[in-house]
Order: structure tokens, then C-alpha cells, then sequence
């Protein structure tokens, strides 16, 4: 994908910006998707690209949206930024940084994607209270 930064800026809050690309990091509880439960897909607020699915996000009190696996879409590099030795993760397609990936999370990975909510955007799963009907006449 070949935006410049110009298109960037014209496309995304000065806030996602920021963080998608300029690595930025947003205050922790403050994200709109933090405490999201629904099921969905969380896909990348540049490009749209889908990045997670809602059944691998859990609660890790960090203060960013966290989730215990990512999809082929996403990538990770070394950032050795801050003083710190860290894993960053970032959106194949646009090239956008999405947060930091950790060795402190559930089974059955063990990793913690920790990532801005701003970096996200979020897809309702549209089908789930026709796959809840379907199964309750299936079960009942
Ligand atoms: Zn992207």
C-alpha cells in the first residue's frame, strides 16, 4: 500500500496518527474497545485489514485491548525504543503500529498482544443471533 503521510493524516485522527504511525501509545482505559465483548472481528483503523477475532481477546487489566493470538495479518519486529527490548506488532498491509506482543499471557499461546484501541476497529459478527436461533431449535 503506498499512502504517504500526507494521505495518512488526511485519512486518521491526529490521536491514530500517532500511534499508527509514529508508534505512539495511547493512555491506558482510556481505548473505546478496551471492555468491547461483543464477538466480532477487530480489523486495522489505516487499511481495514483484519487482525483478530474477538474469541482470543481477555481481560488483562493492562488498560489496552488484549489478545492471546493474532492472525496471518499481523506482523512482528524487534523494537529496542525506550530503553526497553520489546516485540512490536504491526499491520502487514499498511504498515501500521499496532501495540506490543508479551510473554505473559493465557494458555494456549501464552502471549499477550497488548494493543491501542485506537489502532482498532471493530466488526460485529452479524450472524450470531441466527446461529443462537438455529441452535436453540437444534438443542431444545
Ligand atoms: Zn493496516
Amino acid at each position: 500500500m503506498s499512502k504517504t503521510e500526507e494521505d495518512w493524516k488526511a485519512k486518521l485522527t491526529s490521536e491514530q496518527f500517532h500511534i499508527l504511525r509514529e508508534k505512539g501509545t495511547e493512555i491506558p482505559f482510556t481505548g473505546k474497545l478496551l471492555n468491547n465483548k461483543e464477538t466480532g472481528k477487530y480489523t486495522c483503523a489505516g487499511c481495514g485489514t483484519e487482525l483478530f477475532s474477538s474469541e482470543t481477546k481477555f481481560d488483562s487489566h493492562c488498560g489496552w485491548p488484549s489478545f492471546f493470538e493474532a492472525n496471518k495479518n499481523v506482523g512482528h519486529r524487534e523494537d529496542n525504543g525506550y530503553g526497553m527490548n520489546r516485540i512490536e506488532v504491526f499491520c502487514k498491509k499498511c504498515n501500521g503500529h499496532l501495540g506490543h506482543v508479551f510473554d505473559d499471557g493465557p494458555q494456549p499461546t501464552g502471549k499477550r498482544y497488548c494493543i491501542n484501541s485506537l489502532a482498532l476497529g471493530f466488526q460485529k459478527e452479524k450472524l450470531k443471533i441466527l446461529k443462537l436461533i438455529i441452535n436453540g431449535f437444534i438443542f431444545a
